[in-house]
Formats: structure tokens, C-alpha cells, sequence
């Protein structure tokens, strides 16, 4: 089956062609700047030269139909016809309570989908109108829709539940949901299949640390807490998010600064987490270790406060389960960033993990770093979120 991955943003869509036989992708690319002026398609085929078009795309159904065209290209296509196109998955950032796993997509998936836009009012709109462009080119091709909170709705209700009047639950389902789910799901899977270990067994913990970044507790083969929340506001300190803080920060900034609600959101979204911290250095972790390097004291107490909530994190997920067999890093700085999991892992001394220097080197696989002796085993696993999404398509489809 051949599996078109779609990743709609409000201003740009990520695509990949994935061969659910070999699990290969075909091609690849991504359109930036949709609606805006100066926007382009970039188009990799497997096979292939890169190529970049800069291009009017006033919306995310002529986004679409450039994709569709760049993948049926004669020249540099990969597929003859859309009728090759089996199958589209797309990625929904929120399913609210509603949808605990994937599920293909109709008139009455499209409405519950929109009654969760209240829950991610950036994304679910952008998500729903990649969908809905996508029907309009390809009426007949089944799609089935992948949900980042979906494999968090295992959490028991202690674990989802706030410290709030319960009736916000019941009016507005104000409650934990976790992101990054498919990721999670991914990851922890693909750590039992490497280790030789039964999933069902196991009491995993995932670090997704990347430019949006969460932990969570799997127990069993099913997710049990993660540190993310009602939106992927709360826990670790991120690329430009804060993470956890004292919800009263708000109104004494509020206060201080003379700013309305929607400019603090801003400010803990986008102006926050190791960027603010480190006084504006950088949101990236390579410049934050350059920096750190360099004697920069923000980008150094930066990344000690990073790793410091991390491995709080861990902690708190090791007491969860009441133990823990395997600890795993992936996306770009857990997959990329050694010393970031060299420094984690010197505060799990507890669990009697020890790191083996020479795999930590390593890059690009599914690699155990923790010495053979380390009781708790640490790997990196490399995320890959559109093969995951693929995979549910075709299973959905084919069920
Ligand atoms: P997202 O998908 O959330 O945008 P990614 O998982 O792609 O983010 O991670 C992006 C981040 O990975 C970058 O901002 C950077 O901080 C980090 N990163 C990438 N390469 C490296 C590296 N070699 N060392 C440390 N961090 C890295």
C-alpha cells in the first residue's frame, strides 16, 4: 500500500509517500508559508535530486494540489496516477476524550474532530482543513486520522485529573491529554521489539526531547502519565515553552508589565523555556552548547535547568511505576544531543545506570547506551512519527 502522510500546520504541511510494504518512504517534502506571501514546496523523491519551488499557495487545498501534481509529475513523480495513492493518514494534534486511538476518517469523525478545535485552537482547525482539502482532490481515497493524544488516554484519572473544581472537568473537560503521542507510542514499542523484551512486561520511560519536548511512564504496554497537559504548555522547559511554573506567575507579570492574558500566553509560548532563559541565545541546543562552551553563564545555568527537569521527570515516573527497565531518548536533541543524555543520566546513578561513552557516541540508530551491567537499561531510539502513522493506516484499512 502506498500511504500518503499528511502534517498540516496553520502556515505549512509536511508530507511523505510511505510504502507500507517495505516500510520505505517513496518521497518527501514539505510547504512552507501557506497563505503568506513567498511561499514554496520542497519535493525529495527517494530516489532523486531535492528540489525547491517557490510558488503562490493561497491556501492549504492548493498546498495539496501541488503535492499531488509533484508526486504524479512525469518527469520527477513517483506514482502514474493518484489512483497509487492508497491511502491518506493524517495527524490530528488533538482527539480530546473522544478518541483513545486512530480511526478512518467520515462526515461523523470530522464533526467530533471540530468540537476538539476549543481544546487546540492553533492546530485542530489547521489539521481539520488538510482533511478536508484532501477529500475535495481525492473523494475516493480512505484516510484515516492519527491523534497525538490518543495513546495518553490510557492515564488513570489520578494521573489525568487537576487540582481544580471538578465541574471544569465536567463543563469544559479541563484535564491532562499529553501530546506526542504517536512518538511515545512509537519509541516505547520499537525499545521492547530491540531489547528482545516483552512490551506487555515492561515499565518504560520515554524522553521526547526535541523542539517540543515530553516524558512519559508506559507501564505494560500502556501510557500510565506524561508531563505534557491540557495543551503542550505544561512540564519540561522546551525550545521556546516554558513548561511547568507557578500558575500565579501570570498574574503578577500580568500585573508587573501592564500586559493582557493573551500577551503572558505569548510570552510563556513562544519567548520562554531554554530561549528566554538563556537571555535570548537560542532556542537550539547546538548554539546553547556553543555558548555554554564558550563561558555564556545563562546558556550554562540553561542547560542545567533543562537536564535538572528532565531527570525530575524521570524520577517522579520511576516512583510511578515503582520502577523502571528501560529509559529512552529520541527526537532532535534526545536523539542528536549526547551531552544533554550524558548529563540526565549522572542523576540516575539510583537506578544503578552507568553509560557506555562509545555507544552515547553513536548516531542515526537504535542503540542501548547504558553499560551491560546497568540494571535499567538507557537507548535511543529515533522517533519517526509518519512511519507510525502509516503503519495505523494500513492497519486500520486492511482490518
Ligand atoms: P520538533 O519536531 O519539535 O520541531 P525536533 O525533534 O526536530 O523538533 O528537534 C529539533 C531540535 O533538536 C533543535 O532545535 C535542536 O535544539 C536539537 N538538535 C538538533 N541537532 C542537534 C545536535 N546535533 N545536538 C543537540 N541538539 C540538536
Amino acid at each position: 500500500m502506498n500511504i500518503l502522510v499528511i502534517n498540516c500546520g496553520s502556515s505549512s504541511l509536511k508530507f511523505q509517500l510511505i510504502d507500507s510494504g517495505t516500510e520505505k518512504w517513496i518521497a518527501k517534502g514539505l510547504c512552507e508559508r501557506i497563505g503568506i506571501e513567498g511561499s514554496r514546496i520542497t519535493y525529495t523523491p527517494a530516489e532523486g535530486e531535492k528540489e525547491e519551488t517557490v510558488t503562490p499557495m493561497p491556501d492549504h487545498t492548493e498546498a495539496i494540489r501541488l503535492v499531488l501534481e509533484a508526486l504524479t509529475n512525469e518527469k520527477t513523480g513517483v506514482v502514474k496516477s493518484l489512483s497509487e495513492i492508497n491511502a491518506v493518514g493524517h495527524r490530528i494534534v488533538h482527539g480530546g476524550e473522544k478518541f483513545a486511538s486512530s480511526t478512518v476518517i467520515d462526515d461523523e469523525v470530522m464533526k467530533a474532530i471540530e468540537a476538539c478545535n476549543d481544546l487546540a485552537p492553533l492546530h485542530n482547525p489547521a489539521n481539520l482543513i488538510g482533511i478536508r482539502s484532501c477529500r475535495e482532490l481525492m473523494d475516493q481515497t480512505p484516510m484515516v486520522a492519527v491523534f497525538d493524544t490518543a495513546f495518553h488516554q490510557t492515564m488513570p484519572a489520578k494521573a489525568y485529573m487537576y487540582g481544580l473544581p471538578y465541574e471544569y472537568y465536567e463543563k469544559y473537560k479541563v484535564r491532562k491529554y499529553g501530546f506526542h503521542g504517536t512518538s511515545h507510542s512509537y519509541v516505547s514499542k520499537r525499545a521492547a521489539e530491540f531489547l528482545g523484551e516483552k512490551y506487555e512486561d515492561m515499565k518504560i520511560i520515554v524522553c521526547h526531547l526535541g523542539n517540543g519536548a515530553s516524558v512519559s511512564a508506559v507501564q505494560n504496554g500502556k501510557c500510565i502519565d506524561t508531563s505534557m497537559g491540557l495543551t503542550p504548555l505544561e512540564g519540561l522547559i522546551m525550545g521556546t515553552r516554558s513548561g511547568d511554573i507557578d500558575p500565579a506567575i501570570m498574574e503578577f507579570l500580568a500585573h508587573k508589565e501592564g500586559l493582557g492574558i493573551d500577551e503572558v500566553m505569548n510570552i510563556l509560548n513562544k519567548k520562554s523555556g531554554v530561549y528566554g532563559l538563556s537571555g535570548n541565545v537560542s532556542s537550539d541546543f547546538r548554539d546553547l552548547e556553543k555558548a555554554a562552551g564558550e563561558g555564556n553563564e545563562k546558556a550554562k545555568l540553561t542547560l542545567d535547568a533543562f537536564d535538572y527537569r528532565v531527570a525530575k521527570y524521570i524520577g517522579a515516573y520511576v516512583a510511578a511505576m515503582n520502577g523502571v527497565d528501560a529509559i529512552c531518548f529520541t527526537a532532535g536533541v534526545g536523539e542528536n544531543g549526547s551531552t544533554t543524555r550524558e548529563r540526565v543520566c549522572a542523576y540516575l546513578g539510583y537506578l544503578g545506570i552507568e553509560l557506555d561513552k562509545e555507544a552515547n557516541a553513536k548516531r542515526g540508530e537504535d542503540v542501548v547506551i547504558s553499560t551491560q551491567d546497568s540494571k535499567t537499561k538507557v537507548l535511543v531510539i529515533p522517533t519517526n512519527e509518519e512511519l507510525a502513522i502509516a503503519r495505523e493506516t494500513s492497519a486500520l484499512l486492511k482490518a
